[in-house]
């Protein structure tokens, strides 16, 4: 998500300020993660260098890189060569457009992520699927901006039409050859690439 790297701000702020009251407007400020490491996890002592990466600490010399959290995305295609677009039910992303998918467990393989998720979230089992493109990602939770990268398969399931959504996380879904309508309405901006991708191609 190449665009929204340039929303993180401020770019190396020197200390925590998540909310800001200018006026009556609140501002939420998604701070790097790197930014709000204060402290080291391993011994407690405090930053010397907040915002740099890697974090290394001052004193036990701890160092931690912040490397991108792996997530999947499915992009399921029925016998028609439609794509199945999920509406989810809340935030980030309430009421937009988006692919199955998640983050990888620990001790998790990339592709028991994939069906697992697809599975939790349609009811959907995967059957065979195919490696389309990855697009880096900003996951915003609590104003913590973290990393993540999302990787995106083409899947195949074996009953396309007997899907159960789970209501916690999504509130309709539509079989589709995606358009305008659909791309300007997605969630997350690697979701809709991951759309545009499989669309047209390279
Ligand atoms: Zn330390």
């Amino acid at each position: 998500m190449d665009g929204h790297q340039g929303l993180y701000f401020p770019a190396k702020p020197s200390k925590l300020a998540i909310d800001a009251n200018i006026g009556h407007l609140k501002v939420m400020i998604d701070l790097p993660i790197q930014d709000v490491y204060r402290f080291c996890p391993r011994c407690g002592s405090a930053s010397s260098k907040i915002g740099a990466v890697p974090f290394r600490c001052p004193s036990c010399d701890y160092t931690q890189f912040f490397g991108p959290v792996g997530a999947v995305g499915g992009l399921v295609v029925n016998d028609s060569d439609e794509l199945l677009l999920v509406r989810r039910a809340k935030n980030p992303g309430l009421g937009k457009w988006g692919l199955p998918g998640g983050f990888v467990d620990h001790n998790e393989s990339i592709e028991d992520a994939l069906k697992r998720e697809v599975h939790e979230e349609t009811a959907l089992d995967v059957i065979s699927f195919d490696y389309l493109a990855s697009f880096p990602n900003i996951y915003r939770y609590k104003g913590v901006a973290i990393p993540v990268i999302d990787l995106f398969y083409v899947c195949r399931v074996a009953t396309p039409y007997q899907i159960e959504l789970d209501r916690t996380e999504l509130e309709s879904y539509h079989w589709c050859r995606p358009g305008q309508s659909e791309l300007n309405d997605m969630a997350f901006e690697s979701n809709r690439k991951a759309v545009v991708a499989w669309l047209d191609p390279p």
